[in-house]
């Protein structure tokens, strides 16, 4: 029996916020669960293992630190949105700047703890899946540093989207595998992805990109994002004397959000509220709002909110965003919404655009179509809060990625 009295906030390892854990069977809740296939087992348990010496020892976290501090530029600011704050008139924004990380989004975060487990565990190679290729770039990037070969599983549909993500992966050394089944997007990828893993158990690690698939992923990217709230935390006391009333990020699968909340988990008068692409409403067909819309499901080998077609297999989903693009959503996100741990809710592909370009033009800050989203909700309950109110958005990434397509859209 797996209850939520299962889950412990813990901090495992040391210098991080603490992080929700799964049970001993990787579940959160009812959500989560670890993978059937015996032989992908052995080696996701080997995986696990591996992770939890790694982040007992001190030399890792010394590692760690020096490369965040030298090769990320961490601790990224928290910056005040002003002209963004008075323009919308109400609440103050702050932004949370993982964009300035190195490579450009939150992604580096995880990558760098995969890649140095894959180094202990005595891998040459590290394979993943990517979508928008933000998370390939950033894997490609980290192997490169750590001079270990990085193969990425990208779906024909997004190889065209994301040109110049495919441009920087060739380039760092990465060898990319085209996807043309199905949709030929991230769903696909991740298929395919964990099909070649399988063929290289012994040698490669497969470095999955958010908080999702089965056990240990989802605790391992939590516990390597957590960074992002640790410091949010701190520096937005240093600089407020006060917490936020709310943290803000977009949800994907849900690292960059959970990498936020889990800095505020225990600080109950802060909301925590996740955005999902409502993309063009949620009365269509074309959206990916998992959590609103989905259904208590099974994907990829895990239990959580997942968008179903009339078959009951996963639903083609849509979002302006190519890294929210997904029917799926971490088994940690499922189980803080029906705990009320957190709250999740939506912007559509019109919003997130109007935001796109309010903060560009307000700002001078081009964020990542992802990243919108949650400047879109901000946006959006700015106006309804008063003037002392704070709310802490995490911009996952910067937009330079994005500004072809943002071009094609918008008349300028
Ligand atoms: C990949 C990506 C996301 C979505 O992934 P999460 O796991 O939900 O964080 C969001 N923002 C940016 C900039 C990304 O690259």
């Amino acid at each position: 029996m797996t209850t939520h009295q299962n889950n412990t906030t813990q901090n495992i390892g040391y210098a991080l916020a603490p992080i929700i854990l799964p049970d001993d069977n990787g579940f959160f809740g009812e959500f989560g669960g670890k993978i059937q296939h015996p032989e992908l087992a052995k080696a996701l348990q080997e995986i696990e293992q591996g992770f939890r010496e790694l982040i007992q020892e001190p030399e890792f976290h010394a590692e760690m630190q020096r490369l965040r501090q030298t090769f990320v530029g961490r601790p990224s600011p928290i910056y005040h949105a002003r002209r963004l704050s008075e323009h919308c008139g109400g609440a103050q924004i702050y932004l949370k700047r993982e964009d300035l990380n190195h490579t450009g989004a939150h992604k580096i975060n995880h990558c760098l703890g995969e890649v140095l487990l894959a180094k202990k565990l005595g891998k040459t190679k590290v394979i993943a899946e990517t979508g928008a290729g933000q998370h390939g770039v950033a894997l490609a990037t980290a192997a490169a540093l750590m001079g270990l070969k990085c193969e990425i599983h990208m779906g024909i549909v997004d190889i065209q989207k994301e040109a110049p993500n495919v441009s920087r992966m060739k380039i760092l050394g990465a060898k990319l595998v085209p996807v043309s089944e199905g949709a030929g997007t991230l769903k696909e990828a991740v298929d395919s992805a964990f099909n070649a893993y399988l063929k290289e158990l012994d040698t490669s690690l497969f470095a999955i990109g958010s908080v999702v698939g089965p056990a240990p992923y989802p605790e391992m990217v939590s516990y390597f994002q957590s960074i992002v709230g640790s410091e949010a935390r701190a520096q937005f006391l240093e600089m407020t004397n006060q917490l936020p009333d709310k943290v803000i990020a977009c949800i994907g699968g849900g690292s960059n959000a959970i990498g936020l909340f889990s800095g505020f988990i225990t600080d109950e008068n802060v909301d925590k509220v996740g955005v999902e692409p409502a993309g063009k409403g949620l009365d269509t067909p074309y959206h990916a709002a998992t959590m609103t819309k989905g259904v208590k499901g099974e994907i990829q080998g895990f239990k959580c909110y997942v968008l179903l077609d009339e078959n009951g297999n996963p639903a083609p989903v849509h979002s302006i965003a190519s890294g929210l693009d997904y029917p799926g959503v971490g088994p940690v996100h499922s189980y803080l919404k029906d705990t009320k741990q957190a709250f999740y809710e939506s912007a559509t592909d019109d919003e997130c655009l109007d935001a796109f370009m309010a903060l560009s033009r307000f700002e001078g800050i081009i964020p990542a179509l992802e990243s919108s989203h949650a400047v879109a909700y901000a946006m959006k309950i700015a106006p309804t809060l008063p003037k002392e109110a704070k709310l802490l958005v995490n911009l996952s990434g910067r937009g330079d990625k994005d500004i072809d397509f943002i071009l094609s859209k918008i008349e300028l």
